[in-house]
C-alpha cells in the first residue's frame, strides 16, 4: 500500500510498505480523507528532529472500518488507562501515551490499524473533508475550557491559522469579544466571518498597542497560536492583570515577566478527551471546518501538498489528502 513516510527533514516521500496487521483488538481503517497540520509542517522543515525515520506521519484523518463499513474519525492518542494520570481520569498527560503521526505510524496510508476505542462515528451530514479536520477543534475547545473566560471578556488570538482561527470560533460561542491578530488580510477576513470584532494586521499596526487600546486595560484571555518567539513575548504585556494566557504555538521565546503585571501563563497540548464533542460540533453545525480548506491533494502527490502548504503565496490553511 501507499503511504507518506517521514526520512528526514525535506524529506516525505510516499512510498509502497507493508500493509498493517491486524493484531489484537486492532481492526482495519481505509483512509477516506487527512489533513496536513502545523507539526507535521515542524517536522518537514527539519524545525523538530525527534521524529524516527521511516515513520508515516499524519494524526488527523478519517476512514472506514473494515469489519463494519462505518465512517470514522481516528484519534490519534492511545492511552493506558492504568498510569497515574489515566487511574486519575486524565488520560491527556498519559505517561505511557502513543501518538499516531509521531512516536507511532500515522494515517497518511491507504489502510490503517487501530483500536475500535479510537475511533468515532462519524454522523450523516459530516463530509469526509470536514471530518479530516477535527483535531484543531479539539485543541480550542480545550484551550477555551482551560482559559474560562466570563462572558462579554476580552479574548485576544494571535496568529489566525486554522488553529487560530478555530479559537476565535470558539470564544465566539463562550461569549467572548474576540481581538483577531494576523499578518494576513486574508485570514483577518475569515477571523472577521467567523465573529472576530476586532482584526489587528500585526505588519501594519503594533499589536501590543492596539490591544491596550481597544480594550483599555488588557485583554481579559489571550491565546498565542502564531508560533513565533516574537509573539510568544508579546503576550505578558497584551493581558490584563490577573488575566490568563495560553501559549499553544510554540513554547521558544523568553517571557519577560520582570516588567510584567500578575497573570497566568500555561501550555496546552493535544488530548484524546474533546474528541467525541469536536465531532458533534461539527456535526451541528455550531462549528465550521469547511471554510478552512484551501487546498485538496491526492495521497500520491503528497510532497507537493507540503510544498504549498510551506508557500505563503498559496494561501494555505487546512490542506486536505485523499487516497
Ligand atoms: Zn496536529
Ligand atoms: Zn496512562
Amino acid at each position: 500500500m501507499k503511504a507518506a513516510v517521514y526520512r528526514g527533514p525535506h524529506n516525505i516521500k510516499v512510498e509502497d510498505v507493508p500493509e498493517p496487521r491486524v493484531s489484537g483488538k486492532k481492526v482495519h481503517v481505509q483512509f477516506k480523507a487527512g489533513s496536513i497540520c502545523g507539526t507535521d509542517m515542524h517536522f518537514y522543515r527539519g524545525e523538530w528532529k525527534w521524529m524516527k525515520r521511516g515513520r508515516i506521519i499524519g494524526h488527523d484523518a478519517c476512514g472506514v472500518r473494515a469489519d463494519t463499513g462505518e465512517r470514522v474519525v481516528m484519534v490519534p492518542i492511545a492511552h493506558c488507562g492504568f498510569c497515574y494520570y489515566c487511574l486519575r481520569g486524565l488520560p491527556t498527560y498519559c505517561t505511557r501515551g502513543k501518538f499516531m503521526g509521531l512516536t507511532r505510524d500515522g494515517f497518511f496510508a491507504e489502510k490503517i490499524a487501530l483500536r475500535p476505542r479510537n475511533l468515532i462515528p462519524v454522523p450523516e451530514g459530516v463530509s469526509d473533508e470536514e471530518a479530516a479536520v477535527v483535531e484543531p477543534v479539539t485543541l480550542a475547545l480545550r484551550v477555551l475550557d482551560a482559559l474560562k473566560p466570563s462572558v462579554g471578556d476580552w479574548a485576544t488570538i494571535i496568529g489566525q491559522g486554522a488553529i487560530g482561527l478555530l479559537m476565535t470560533q470558539v470564544a465566539r460561542l463562550k461569549g467572548c469579544r474576540v481581538i483577531a491578530v494576523d499578518l494576513e488580510d486574508y485570514r483577518l477576513r475569515l477571523a472577521e466571518k467567523y465573529g472576530a470584532e476586532f482584526c489587528v494586521n500585526a505588519k501594519r499596526e503594533d499589536a501590543v498597542k492596539r490591544v491596550r487600546e481597544i480594550t483599555g486595560r488588557g485583554s481579559d484571555v489571550v491565546v498565542e497560536a502564531a508560533g513565533t518567539r516574537g509573539t510568544v513575548e508579546q503576550t505578558p504585556f497584551m493581558v490584563r492583570k490577573a488575566g490568563r494566557v495560553a501559549l499553544v504555538g510554540e513554547s521558544e521565546g523568553y517571557l519577560n515577566l520582570e516588567d510584567a503585571d500578575e497573570a497566568v501563563f500555561f501550555t496546552v497540548y493535544i488530548s484524546p478527551v474533546e474528541y467525541p464533542l469536536a465531532v458533534e460540533l461539527i456535526a451541528k453545525k455550531i462549528l465550521d471546518v469547511k471554510g478552512l480548506v484551501t487546498h485538496r491533494f491526492r495521497l500520491e502527490d503528497f510532497e507537493k501538498a507540503l510544498q504549498v502548504a510551506g508557500d505563503p503565496a498559496e494561501k494555505p490553511l487546512k490542506i486536505v489528502i485523499t487516497p
